[in-house]
């Protein structure tokens, strides 16, 4: 079958390579408020047999999207190429479907096995997934949004805006009020 690892098909022929790019990924798939849009996601994958029952895919997953800025608000297109190594084994009998079991700490990587297949889908999907940064920004410099009237920072200031640099100056001021202090004693 086309776009699925098979790893029956590893045991029979050695190692496979891969190549897919999927255009039907949804910001509902992602499972992130962040996400506006999901542009192609390409994967370029090799997979190999390591061992008893054990298949090493490696890779690039490479992709587009919007993000919602998360201080903004405000969309921005994220790029990125991100590269993997995973480690399928067989499941073990005692691990329930849920369970993880992680033994070592470079073993992390790791994911178990029931059936003996994985879809390239799945597998660029998860590495879009790590991708995403925990807080998107649309600039590391991003000024946000006003607290108390909603103006986006980063276009207009506002009313309630101090001016700039205000806490610095007033900082400063509180040092000379200290050094007055002490000379005064
Ligand atoms: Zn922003
Ligand atoms: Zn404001």
């Amino acid at each position: 079958m086309e776009n699925v690892i098979d790893f029956d098909e590893i045991d029979e022929h050695g190692p496979q390579t891969y190549a897919a790019a999927f255009t039907d990924i949804s910001p509902t798939d992602v499972d992130r408020d962040e996400v506006s849009a999901v542009g192609a996601v390409r994967i370029d994958a090799r997979a190999e047999k390591a061992g008893d029952a054990e298949y090493v895919v490696d890779g690039t997953v490479e992709f587009t999207a919007d993000f919602n800025c998360s201080r903004c608000l405000e969309p921005y297109p994220f790029a990125n190429t991100s590269s993997f190594h995973v480690r399928f084994r067989p499941r073990p009998a005692a691990l329930g479907e849920n369970e993880v079991e992680i033994t070592e700490a470079e073993e992390l990587d790791v994911e178990f096995y029931t059936e003996r297949s994985v879809p390239l889908r799945d597998l660029a999907l998860e590495q879009v997934q790590l991708s995403i940064p925990m807080k998107p920004l649309c600039d590391e410099k991003c000024l946000g949004l006003c607290p108390d009237c909603g103006a986006n920072r980063n276009r207009e200031s506002c009313r309630c805006d101090k001016p700039a640099g205000d806490e610095r100056w007033g900082a400063l001021a509180g040092i000379r009020d200290e050094l007055a202090k002490k000379r005064q004693v």
